[in-house]
């Protein structure tokens, strides 16, 4: 039997025909490969997309956390929180500043963040004698985070808000998109996220006029007016003209794909919720289901099982980031963090991508039922 993918990028390239290659082509005989005529395009029409006022594209989605955390002036001293269930580069950003990641838990159910532990964390931080800076809500596997409880917690503690949505671009609440919540808002185009380039990326929305031009700086080793007179400490963090092509043809797409991963969720959900626990999104949100996650008894003998039927699978995260080498003294809210802890044993991610067919859904259903019944 032939191996599935656990993310098809080949199907989509397909599905996008010559379009791709010709937008590549055209930046080889233009020359403009740093900040070219697509870089704007692109910018203009991500912009439009989610309905922020900027979008400042970058380099990674690394990046994209760490420009708007540098245009605040975050470091030594601050407190910045951040769920534990997530990608390293999350907390790794306010680390490199020389603040202070503080720990929060996350929820049972759609592993965001847990407004309880956040205020629990904000009273951790000040008994260290850290100030309260920023928060980082992460939009876990494309579920937008509960930015209705956790914005009046940081309104409350003058908190800025930094949306980490590298899995969650794309998601709505309410209607209103992912990229107009809170401060500011980044996202990642590396190739395997919802949104993905060929290479790396990322980029900042924002609706603050005044930020949108500090991260532009920023972004540009902190250039001035002036291009030789540069008026703060910057990096090198522009996004290709080339990915810039790329994600315009990506972006056009994008919506069908979203209902498509949508589709394919609800029919995942269907099939499983009688072997597993299956994906909760919450009241009035739309996932872009970047990872397709369950929870279940035994994971190391599914997983053994299901990869000899051949079925990939991801476990995303077998260690919360309390528990990493680099970030186990960061502090935590007293009682620690149970749910992370949970989490890291029984999660496990199926393939997920918009051009997964029914046939091939069914051989994963079956090899997760077979397993798990
Ligand atoms: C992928 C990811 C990032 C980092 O994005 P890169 O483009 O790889 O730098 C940050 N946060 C989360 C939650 C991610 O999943």
């Amino acid at each position: 039997m032939s191996q599935i993918a656990f993310i098809d990028l080949q199907a989509q390239r397909a599905r996008l025909g010559d379009k791709i290659d010709s937008a590549i082509q055209k930046v080889l005989t233009h020359g403009g490969f740093i900040m070219g005529p697509e870089v704007r395009e692109f910018e203009a029409r991500l912009a439009e997309f989610c309905g922020a006022k900027h979008a400042i594209s970058c380099s990674s989605g690394t990046d994209a956390l760490l420009l708007p955390l540098m245009a605040e002036g975050v470091g030594a001293g601050d407190a910045v929180f951040v769920p534990s269930m997530t990608f390293a580069s999350t907390a790794e950003v306010v680390a490199l500043l020389g603040a202070t990641p503080v720990f929060c838990d996350v929820l049972e159910d759609t592993f965001n963040m847990d407004p309880a532990s956040l205020e629990a964390a904000i009273a951790a931080a000040k008994e260290k004698g850290l100030t309260p800076k920023a928060v980082i809500p992460v939009d876990l596997f494309g579920q937008p985070a509960d930015f209705e409880s956790l914005l009046p917690i940081a309104e409350k503690n003058g908190l800025f808000v930094l949306d980490d949505a590298a899995q969650g671009f794309g998601g709505t609440v309410k209607g209103k998109k992912i990229g107009t919540f809170g401060n500011a808002t980044a996202t990642s185009f590396f190739p395997a996220k919802p949104l993905g380039c060929y290479g790396d990326g990322g980029a900042v929305l924002t609706d603050d006029d005044t930020l949108a031009d500090v991260m532009r700086s920023l972004r540009v080793h902190g250039k001035g007016t002036d291009k030789y007179d540069n008026v703060r400490v910057g990096v090198n963090a522009r996004l290709d003209t080339i990915q810039a092509a790329i994600l315009i043809e990506k972006l056009a797409i994008f919506p069908d794909e979203i209902e498509a991963r949508n589709r394919i969720a609800t029919r995942y959900n269907e099939l499983l919720k009688d072997v597993a626990v299956v994906p909760v999104v919450a009241e009035g949100a739309v996932s872009v289901w970047a990872q397709y996650t369950l929870k279940v008894k035994d994971r190391a003998a599914l997983q053994a099982d299901i990869k000899n039927r051949g079925v990939p699978t991801a476990v995303y995260y077998p260690l919360p980031l309390h528990r990493q080498t680099a970030y186990k003294e960061c502090p935590t809210p007293s009682g620690g963090l149970p749910v992370s802890d949970r989490l890291a044993e029984s999660v496990i991610s199926l393939p997920m991508h918009p051009y997964l067919d029914d046939p091939t859904q069914d051989r994963i259903v079956e090899a997760v039922r077979a397993a798990a019944g």
